[in-house]
Parts: structure tokens; sequence; C-alpha cells
């Protein structure tokens, strides 16, 4: 039993076995597992409601204390059990209508569909781009993420992770199919948006112009609001501008991506910073009647060690942002660079680009526990980068600036609560490593230092802003949020999945309705013949810039597919849509 099962589903099997095994003589056993084999089907089929869970453990446990036999009396258990350790997955079928394992019929079209969290119709626009209708394509990814060209660069890609192909062989390129569907794109082609002279009188104001406040402000725009748009930097985009390296997501695809919301009307005010320049407070006595916040998670997490605040010690988002926005920053000449995630690469491989002689990443894991993607992991390693798995640094050392940092080996031992190996360290083995610059990218906390005096938003034990999963809606009625301020750290992916959920929240408390109808599935006609087999030839691999060229510049690394291979690559789509492939 894996992710890959649904312990709804697994639940309803066993409720079913226990109706037919049931001889009938008593009505908890008879009636009471059938009414709870009917709740739990009502909730696989996404049909379930607020108050079932409730009422699957009130029945549960009355059928557990007055069955009369083993059979009835132990009934419930599977069911009862499940909703105790796997409550988020009852919550997801019924609130989110997911089904996170992507398991159940009623719920999942295609497991890369489902696993996407802004719920692309990929299979749909893989399959127009096979038939070269690059247009329509593109429109039918807009409807639920408006940003292909800039997730086709950075997404995780979870859908290529559950692509059902690689039963087969290797699951479909949707990444790179994608990839080659934005880059043509020139006109920025958009889907349907409702204009409502209503709405648009209506005031509501976005904090922070990063993937979660864009899409918030590019689905409300789509249902007629006009919100306006503050973001503290000089330039919209947050972690993907400040954070993320050009090397991996042009500047030129950031900018044209983000020139759709200007599009739709939503203005961008940049240089404006909560907290100094403007107050949600003022904002509402000025008019606002919604406040979005999507602040971001921008402080870098300390490493708690001796000599950290020494000189040359410096943040990788602090490093990264500084470079990003253009300031002048010059890198060590021997960088030691401290994590395993996204982040830890991208100020690695940006430090050898502005001239660091040797950069050296220490991990606490092995590489294969590394949260950074594989493609980059490999890539650094080929850029000369030196990655020392299982070590730790137990001190930073130098009398003004950094000089030395002890680092002390690790090995793995138990299995934690993330399902990786935890790192314990080996007190005796500690070696030196002589460096001038430290750059600690270990994590990333939410600064709210006076953005949110005086009102009464809800703060959760990390320090994030609790909001409602399936609204964005805080703890304030008016006040919403979305993205890394409410999630912690994620990606981009799911900063457009919360500022769309937010979007939603918002208008549906403004207009008392749900008006979103992007999110009712569209039929597209393609000539898919579902009795062919499938193609029969393996993935095609996308060609990177070749290391002489990368030194000392910022050119995009992984080039575009041409369209006879992006085609091909879109023909190995198994359509897991149809009936006849999808789970049974
Ligand atoms: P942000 O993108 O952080 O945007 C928040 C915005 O709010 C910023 O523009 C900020 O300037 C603004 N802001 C903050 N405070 C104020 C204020 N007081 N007033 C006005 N504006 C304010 N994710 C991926 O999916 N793939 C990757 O490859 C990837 N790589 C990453 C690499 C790095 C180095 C980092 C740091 C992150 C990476 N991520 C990646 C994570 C991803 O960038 C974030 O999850 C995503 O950007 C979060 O979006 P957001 O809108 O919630 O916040």
């Amino acid at each position: 039993v894996d992710e890959d099962t649904c312990m709804v589903d697994m639940a309803r099997y066993f409720l079913d076995f226990v109706q037919d095994e049931s001889c009938g003589k008593c009505s908890p056993c008879r009636i009471g597992t059938k009414r709870m084999l009917e709740i739990i089907t009502r909730i696989c089929e996404g049909k379930g409601e607020e108050a079932d869970i409730d009422k699957l453990i009130n029945l549960g446990n009355m059928i557990k204390d007055t069955a009369l036999c083993g059979l009835g009396q132990t009934a419930p258990n599977p069911v009862l059990s499940t909703i105790r350790h796997f409550r988020e997955e009852y919550e997801a079928h019924i609130r989110h209508k997911r089904c996170p394992a992507g398991v159940c019929p009623g719920l999942v079209r295609a497991p890369c569909q489902n696993a996407c969290p802004a719920g692309v119709d990929v299979p749909g626009y893989i399959s127009l781009i096979g038939e070269g209708r690059f247009k329509e394509a593109v429109i039918l990814h807009r409807e639920n993420n408006p940003f292909p060209g800039i997730c086709s660069r950075v997404c995780p890609h979870v859908c290529e992770t559950k692509c059902r192909r690689q039963t087969i062989d290797q699951p479909t390129g949707i990444r790179q199919i994608k990839r080659f569907m934005a880059d043509q794109d020139k006109t920025l082609s958009l889907p349907e948006i409702k204009i409502n002279l209503e709405n648009k009188k209506k005031k509501i104001a976005i904090i922070g112009a990063g993937p979660a406040g864009l899409s918030c402000g590019y689905f409300l725009a789509r249902l007629g609001y006009a919100p306006t748009i503050y973001e503290a930097a000089h330039r919209p985009g947050g972690m993907l501008l400040q954070g993320i390296p050009d090397y991996r997501l042009p500047r030129q695809v950031l900018n044209k991506e983000i020139g759709i919301l200007k599009k739709l009307g939503v203005k961008i005010k940049t240089n404006v910073r909560l907290g100094e320049d403007i107050t949600v407070r003022e904002l509402r006595k000025t008019g606002a009647q919604i406040v979005f916040l999507g602040l971001g998670a921008h402080r870098g997490s300390g490493l708690n060690i001796p000599g950290e605040d020494k000189k040359g010690v410096v943040q990788a988002v602090d490093f990264l942002r500084d470079h990003n926005l253009g300031r002048k920053v010059k890198a060590g000449r021997k960088v030691v660079v401290i994590g395993g995630g996204n982040a830890a690469v991208d100020a690695a491989r940006t430090a050898v680009r502005l001239g660091a002689e040797e950069v050296t990443i220490l991990y606490r894991r092995t590489q294969a526990e590394m949260p950074a993607y594989k493609e980059e992991v490999e890539e650094a390693q080929k850029e000369g980068i030196n990655i020392k798995h299982l070590v730790s640094p137990v001190e930073i050392t130098g009398d003004s600036k950094v000089e030395e940092i002890k680092c002390g080996q690790m090995a793995l031992g138990d299995f934690d609560k993330s399902g990786r190996r935890r790192p314990i360290s080996i007190p005796a083995k500690t070696f030196l490593l002589e460096t001038d610059m430290v750059i600690p990218a270990v994590g990333q906390s939410a600064d709210l230092t006076g953005m949110i005096n005086n009102l009464d938003i809800k703060i959760d034990q990390r320090g994030f802003i609790e909001a409602d999963p399936v609204t964005g809606q805080t703890s304030v009625p008016w006040i919403f949020s979305g993205g890394d301020i409410v999630s912690g750290p994620a990606t981009v992916v799911e900063a457009v999945a919360g500022g769309e959920r937010a979007a939603v929240g918002i208008d549906k408390l403004l207009s008392n309705k749900d008006n979103a109808f992007w999110r009712k599935y569209k039929e597209i006609d393609t000539a898919f013949n579902p009795d062919e087999d499938p193609v029969d030839y393996l993935r095609v691999k996308s060609k990177t810039l070749p290391l002489s060229c990368r030194k000392g510049n910022f050119k995009e690394i992984e080039l575009c597919l041409s369209e006879k291979s992006a085609r091909k690559e879109a023909k190995r789509c198994l359509r897991c849509e149809y009936k006849k492939i999808a789970p049974q």
C-alpha cells in the first residue's frame, strides 16, 4: 500500500465485502454497513458532503457496539482507521473533489490531469499539439493555468510522474511538449473571458506579484473584475524573477506571460511595499472590498551553528534575489552551498556563472534524497559543482570573515515522517573545507513583520497564514491568501492553484454564486482512435546547451524540441481519459 492506493476506495472495498458476507440477522450489520457503504461510495464518486465523515464515524462506532457477532463488530474498522490515519484523503474527495491517489474513476479523468495541482487538461492539450493545433492547445492550458511557458521550464511535472505510459516504457515528455507549445504562442492567446460591469466596479487589492497573486488576478479578471496588484519589488514575478535564475527561466518568457495580466486589464503597481507604503487597513478604507495576500516565503532559514553571522555568509534567497534584481553581486572564490533543494542548486550554478572558481554543495542525505530536480543536479555536476553527500556543517570559522567551514559526516538512520531516512551525525568524523563564501539554502520562512498588525489573521505554528484550503479565505472574512505564505515553500504550480482557488472563493463571497466556468470539463474534438495500438517508440530527448557555451552567461540550458519531435512525442500519450484505458 503506497501513495497510489486510495484509502477511501480501500475502505469501500472492505465494506462491500462485509455487505456480501453479512448473514443479516442483526440490523446494525445488515442495515448499518449498507448505509456506510452508500456514504463511502458517494464520496468515491465525488458526491460526498461535509458531514459525511462524522456520519461514518458515528455509524461505525454504533455498529461496533451493537452488532451481534465478530463480523459486524469489526466491519467498520477499515473505515474508522482510514479516517483516523488518512482523514486528509477523505477531505480531498469531499471538499476538493480530488482523489490524491488517482484511483476513484468518478473523480479521475486521467492520472496526469489528476496529479496536476492546477488540474490542467493534459491529455487534451497534448493531443491538440499532436494534431498541430497549437493555438487551441495553449488556450486549453490557459483555462486552468495562465503560465504554460513558465511551468514548462520550472514545474516539478508530477503529471509525468503519474503518466501511465511508463508502465509500457517511459512517461510521455509532457513538459517538453508543453514548452514547444508555449514557445509557438507569440500573441498570448487567451481563453474565454466574461465581461461583467458590476464586478468591474468592485475594488479588489492583491498584495504580491508572485505566481499566487498573478494567478488570483488572472482568474478574477476572467470573471470580469479589475483587481490591482501591489508589488514591493520594481518588477513583478515573485520568486520566478527573484529566485529562479535566467538560465532556467529566461526573463523574456516571464515578462511575456505576465503580459497576459495587462491584456486582461489587471493593474500592477510596483515599488509598493505593504507595511511601509500601504497597509491593509488603508486599502480597506479607500474602498477595497477584498484583499488577497500572496506574500511568499522570503526569509532564508538559519543553520543554527556557530559563526553563521560572519561576513561572507549569505542566504541563498538573498544572494539570488540581489543578482536577479540587477544589484551588483560578487561570488566568492571558493563557495560552499548548504542544502539539497532547487534553491541550493540555483545558488551554486549562479555562483559558477558569476566567476566562482570552486563551488561545493553540502547535503546531509544522499543524492537520491535531494529534493532538487534530478536534471538540475546532473547539469550542476556537469558544470563542475562538487556535491558532498552525507555531510552537514558544524561550525563556520574565520577572524573577521568566513575562512573555513567545519563539516560533520552523517549516516542515514530510520525513516522519518517525510518517508526519507533521517540523517544522523557520526560525532568523531569531521573535516575542514576552506571557503570565502557560505550560502545556506536550508529552507524559507514567512516574514510578516509590520504587515498584518491589528488584524485578526490566524497564523499557524510555523508562522504561515491560515487559510481555508478550498476558498483561501482567512480568519478575517474579507482577507484571502494563497501560495507559499499559506503552504510554506512549495512550487509555482501550487501557487497558481492557490491563486485560482482564492479567486473563486472571492467571487463566491461577492456574488454568492459559483461562476468558475473554466472548472467545467470541455469536450475536445480530436482524431484519436482508442482502438489503435499505442505507438511503439521511446521518449524524444531534448538537447541542452553545450558546456562550452555556458561560461560567464545565463543563457537558457534546455533547448526546445522541433515541431516534428514535439508532435511525435505527443503521439506517445495513451489518452487514459478514454474509458478503455482508464482505471476500472
Ligand atoms: P512569491 O513567488 O515569493 O511571490 C511573493 C511576492 O510578494 C514577491 O514578488 C514579493 O516581492 C512580494 N511581496 C512580499 N512582501 C511584500 C510586501 N510587504 N509588499 C508588497 N509585496 C510583497 N518552484 C517550482 O515550481 N519550480 C522550481 O524550479 C522552483 N525553483 C525555485 C528556486 C528558488 C531559488 C526558490 C527560492 C524557489 C523556487 N521554487 C520553485 C518555489 C517557487 O518559486 C515558489 O513556490 C512560488 O514562487 C511561490 O509563489 P508565491 O506567489 O506564493 O510567492
